[in-house]
């Protein structure tokens, strides 16, 4: 497998904090960024693997659409707990979107990866949902990818924000009622590529949508009361001058109601509350990344 590696411009947290304020104030209503201590992800409502973001923080971008179209090619499995050796940081804490392993399931799905990988203290623990559409009537079936399997593999492609999975400070951004055209992630990026420029810019975390319908691949429903988990992968702009064909953002979603898939926007400006932890990766990988490609599918 090829293996590209990038270090993004890391700017201070408070810096960030300061850039993000601005630019999603033209796109929310109420918007405050600050600078906190990250919130223990292994208690309610995230109850991940591991306490934080924080340590070593890398975005790895794996494989790409030119494997899943025009037909899924079969060979593009990834093994995690290898993709976090690829990337030096064996053990790491793994959250982002991808594709769910097709050969296992034996079908193609969303897939969001929450997974602490193998490393010589500790067992590997897969807490990643995957989505699908199901065939009995249509709708949407979110499943915990460990209750069938015990693999710790994605498959065609990946965006994956991994860290040492440490607590520390993060960035937390609180952004209600929107007013712009732009969703949540999106408008983040656009900030920060405006305002670093050529200076590429990588962030990646966790965040809750508390009130608000959302729109994805799979179904667009409304559960006022519960919420969406979101973990998006963005980087601000391809650092590459050659192209290393980066999805720029990528954010899959779950919920603990059963519901789940590919991020789009929320469909209630009015009401949504998004409210978000992140952090500023230091290196980029691009792995295995598909020589011939084309700009289908990348929304
Ligand atoms: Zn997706």
């Amino acid at each position: 497998m090829t293996c590209a590696e990038f270090s993004f411009h890391v700017p201070s947290l408070e810096e960030l904090a300061g850039v993000m304020q601005k630019g999603l104030k033209d796109n929310f209503a109420d918007v405050q960024v600050s600078v906190v201590d990250c919130p223990d992800l292994t208690e309610e409502p995230f109850t991940f693997p591991v306490k934080g973001i924080c340590g070593k923080t890398r975005i790895a971008e794996v494989g790409g659409v030119p494997y899943l179209l025009p037909l899924v090619n079969q060979k593009k499995v990834y093994d995690l707990n290898k993709i976090a050796k690829e990337i030096k940081l064996p053990g790491a804490f793994i959250l982002g979107a991808g594709a769910g392993p097709f050969q296992t399931l034996g079908f193609n799905s969303e897939f969001m990866p929450v997974i602490q990988t193998e490393s010589e203290h500790k067992p590997p623990v897969n807490g990643s949902y995957f989505a699908h559409v199901n065939p009995a009537d249509g709708g949407c079936l979110l499943e915990k990818y460990s209750e069938k399997h015990h693999d710790f593999e994605c498959a065609l492609l990946a965006n994956l924000f991994a860290s040492e999975g440490q607590p520390g400070k993060v960035i937390e951004v609180k952004a209600k009622r929107r007013t712009g055209p732009l969703n949540f992630v999106t408008c983040m990026r656009q900030t920060l590529e405006k305002h670093y420029g050529n200076k590429p810019v990588g962030m990646g975390g966790t965040f809750i949508i508390q009130k608000g319908k959302v729109k994805s691949h799979i179904m667009v429903r409304a559960h006022v009361c519960s919420f969406w988990f979101g973990l998006p992968v963005l980087v601000s702009r391809d650092p590459s001058i050659c192209g290393f064909d980066l999805r720029l953002e990528h954010t899959h979603f779950f919920s603990h109601h059963g519901e789940g898939g590919h991020y789009h926007y929320d469909t209630t400006p009015d009401t949504v509350e998004y409210l978000g932890y992140f952090l500023p990766a230091e290196f980029l990988y691009r792995i295995d990344q598909p020589k011939e490609s084309h700009s289908i599918g990348r929304d």
